[in-house]
């Protein structure tokens, strides 16, 4: 029942957060802004954010203008945020829809990833607060703020206060939290954010639904197999709702579905990379025509099969 809840968010709101993907692609990503054509706003209705229950009265999810989910949990003192708006303007309405369930404040905001998406809106949430991340992933910030204008982005997220290496886990506010991280995936600093006791899973954008194949950062160092061994790690947890990054919540079902079928894309291109192939003819083995993504405009990340080819033929 909550799946279906959740699961009915509208097509409209699921395809703006792929918009505002692409959006923060352009500015996180900087060299191939200055010659990629601008991305338009995102849609006016993009002002509009919804916070589903998900284990009420203690976890929320709040998707829409701030264009990736993000988990609200509810501890005795203080909220606790798993990842933030595309930018500090979406994370404000989200802010304003969240007064609506609690007067409690922020206190402690998790972050899975370093991307734009993710980390915008922390701007805006009160100064002084913890910031939770994977150690990787306050270097990849760290970068961000020292790299010259990314955009029209007023005002710069500030860093994780916290970070993890591996494994830890926290008790906040009254609720048990688990963190882990085990390779580089979608990037090298990606944490999974476990709630065992309401056994939901914050697995930011190792899952999203904005791809068939998942989208591996590799200038932010991200690994297929990595993901592979991450995505194995997510399935044996004890949980049985897993929020992605982007997208409707997933059953544990629906992740050993995408894990399988990763899998078995990568064997095939493994395959044809040890026949000698090259790259456009695995593409066309594999059916992957040479016209743009679906919807695509603007600057795109490298496909699956790109980022899976190029490793396969690193040299040294
Ligand atoms: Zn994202």
């Amino acid at each position: 029942m909550k799946e279906k809840a959740f699961g009915s968010l509208s097509a409209s709101r699921i395809s703006y957060g792929l918009a505002a993907c692409v959006l923060v692609a352009t500015l996180a990503y900087g060299q191939g802004a200055a010659n990629a054509p601008a991305d338009p706003p995102p849609a006016q209705a993009a002002a509009h954010e919804t916070i589903t229950p998900l284990d009420p009265p203690t976890v929320y999810v709040a998707s829409g203008s701030t264009g990736s989910n993000n988990g609200i949990i509810l501890g005795d003192d203080g909220v606790i945020v798993v990842d933030t708006g595309v930018s500090a303007a979406s994370e404000k309405v989200e802010m304003e829809e969240l007064s609506k369930i609690t007067s409690k404040p922020v206190t402690t905001a998790i972050v899975t990833h370093s991307d734009g998406d993710h980390v915008n809106g922390l701007a805006v949430l009160p100064t002084g607060i913890t910031i939770i991340s994977q150690e990787n992933c306050k270097k990849e910030m760290e970068a961000a703020e020292s790299a010259p204008s990314r955009g029209p982005q007023a005002t710069k997220p500030p860093l994780p206060t916290r970070t993890v290496a591996m494994k830890d886990s926290a008790t906040i506010g009254g609720v048990e939290f688990q963190f882990l991280h085990v390779a580089p995936a979608h990037t090298s600093g990606d944490l999974i954010v476990y709630l065992p006791a309401q056994k939901i899973v914050f697995t930011g954008d190792i899952i999203a639904d904005n791809s068939p194949y998942p989208i591996i950062h590799m200038e932010k160092n991200g690994s297929s197999e990595g993901w592979i061994q991450t995505v194995e790690a997510i399935v044996a947890l004890d949980a049985n709702t897993f929020v992605p990054g982007h997208g409707a919540v997933h059953t544990k079902a629906d992740i050993e579905q995408r894990l399988a079928s990763v899998k078995a894309r990568r064997a095939q291109i493994q395959a044809l990379v040890a026949q000698g192939k090259s790259l456009d003819e695995i593409k066309q083995e594999l059916g992957e025509a040479a016209a743009p993504a679906p919807g695509g405009r603007g600057p795109r990340f490298p496909s699956f099969t790109e980022v899976v080819y190029g490793e396969l033929t690193k040299k040294g």
